[in-house]
């Protein structure tokens, strides 16, 4: 079946209907009003994978998606335009331009964290910028990749665009196949696995992968604020969030003011008996939880640390202090755990954060720009926020994505069109007139290579 989707849409993108623009616009618009229409059963599906709260839902997966193809509809013709550039003088007379062209079919795998949002918005860029796509949900969000793929049904052809839902092996033989692009979503190990099958083919890949996001708390931050904004940006979607923050260092003199705001702030989200809450989310997979719970056992709990296994809740949960060697302290946590770690020079956070590779996120809350500057600029993350966490995804001109093991490769609005375009070259030559500087014999311009530097240079 797989062989047959990917001939099918070769065949599709032979006919260069993608490369009209009016053409892609038609059908983001009509992918548009299909979301509107069956936001209340995305968001129905997304309960149903991991009661995701309503409010989650549409913030960060329908509206969020909607936003970006409301970008994309509008921005589509301008993006698509050549771009003219000066053209070179040795190249007189000419006519120079880049041209952005669709690569042809591509291949999107994407995570059940956000699991509508992020197979959707790489979606969207992809066939902005003219290609065909087929998409690989998560087989843990069932019931979100099987609305996804409804939705895909009702508004392409599968030759343009389908949805093969299935877990490892479908994915496998996906990626077994040529494509054109490959855009991934998902951990840092599979991301190794997704770059080699690309590697067979000299396939251009996006990988937007995981990583350990430092949070750091110097003495002279507001601290009742920095609390609230954390707890926001680490128990949305139950800590199941790319960027969420994942270990917090705090300057000792401030930790127990951080530690007691924090406390109150989780309890004025989610009130005193937590697991009530419609607003938090569950753990979306068995083996997920299970971990979760794993990595909680013989830690030092501040607050919370309390599971159900029939519905798979963990609390939000301050740990204190935890071993660096202990497993929650090993990579990513990815779920409602906040390990809190204080420090007393500054020269300290060195240790921690270098710790791990380069992160996907990094947030630092402090009042002194200095402080601020210095760890900015000293370190390599994917993206990152000063006195907030998580909002840099909001801004559709900030490339999304990470660096060295957290990512290859940032989208979010034209950043998307950007990634999925090859921009080709081109060199209109007038015929008018042939300047004979670069012809043999050379002898003839010899002198003049050395002073016309760059006539020769190819
Ligand atoms: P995952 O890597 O296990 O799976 C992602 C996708 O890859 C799924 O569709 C899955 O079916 C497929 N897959 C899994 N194993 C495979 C294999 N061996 N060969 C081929 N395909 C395979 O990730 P996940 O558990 O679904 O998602 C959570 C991870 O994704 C976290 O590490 C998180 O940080 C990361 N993530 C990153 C971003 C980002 O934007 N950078 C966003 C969300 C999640």
């Amino acid at each position: 079946m797989v062989k047959q989707l990917v001939a099918a849409q070769n065949d599709f993108f032979a006919t260069q209907k993608t490369k009209d623009v009016s053409f892609r616009k038609q059908y983001l618009k009509k992918l548009q009003q299909e979301i509107i229409d069956q936001e209340d059963a995305i968001c129905d599906a997304l309960y149903a994978d991991f009661k995701k709260p309503k409010f989650e839902s549409l913030a960060t997966e329908t509206q969020f998606a909607l936003s970006e193809l409301k970008h994309a509809i509008k921005n589509v013709e301008s993006w698509s335009e050549p771009e003219r550039v000066s053209a070179s003088w040795s190249n007189f007379p000419s006519k120079e331009w880049i041209q952005p062209e669709p690569y042809g079919k591509v291949l999107i795998i994407s995570p059940w964290n956000y699991p509508f949002m992020l197979a959707i918005s790489p979606l969207i860029g992809a066939l902005a910028a003219g290609n065909t796509a087929i998409l690989k949900p998560s087989e843990f969000s069932t019931n979100t990749s099987k609305i996804i793929s409804r939705i895909t049904r009702k508004v392409f052809p599968p030759e343009y665009v389908t949805v093969v839902e299935g877990g490892v092996e479908v994915s496998q033989q996906l990626l077994a196949e040529k494509w054109e692009y490959i855009f991934f979503t998902g951990s840092t190990k599979v991301g190794k696995i997704v770059y080699k099958s690309a590697a067979e083919h000299l396939t251009p890949v996006t990988l937007e992968l995981s990583g350990k996001n430092p949070c750091i708390v110097d003495e002279t931050a507001s601290i009742k604020l920095a609390a609230k904004r954390i707890a926001w940006g680490k128990f949305i979607n139950a800590g199941q969030t790319c960027i969420a923050p994942d270990y917090i260092l705090v300057h000792k003199n401030v930790k127990d003011a951080l530690v007691k705001h924090l406390k109150q702030h989780i309890m004025d989200f989610y009130g005193e008996n937590m697991e009530t809450s419609n607003d938090f989310a569950r753990i979306a997979t068995d083996k997920h939880y299970e971990e979760l719970k794993a990595m909680l056992e013989g830690q030092p709990v501040l607050f919370g640390g309390t599971f159900a296994d029939k519905d798979r809740y963990i609390a939000p949960t301050l740990v204190d202090e935890p071993q660096l060697d202990s497993t929650i302290m090993e990579g990513e946590i990815f779920g409602p755990i906040l390990p809190i770690i204080s420090y007393t020079e500054e020269s300290e956070l060195d240790t921690y954060i270098t710790k791990y590779p380069k992160s996907l996120a990094f947030y630092v809350f402090s009042e002194n720009k200095k402080f601020q500057k210095r760890l900015m600029y000293s370190y390599s993350f994917g993206g990152g926020a000063i006195n907030d966490t998580v909002v840099h995804i909001s801004n559709k001109d900030l490339p999304f994505g990470g660096v060295g093991a957290s990512g290859i490769g940032g989208y979010h609005g034209k950043h998307t069109f950007e990634l999925f375009s090859h921009h080709k070259s081109v060199a209109k030559r007038g015929t008018w007139v042939d300047v004979p500087l670069r012809y043999a014999p050379y002898s003839i311009s010899m002198d003049l290579v050395k002073k016309i530097k760059h006539l020769f240079i190819f």
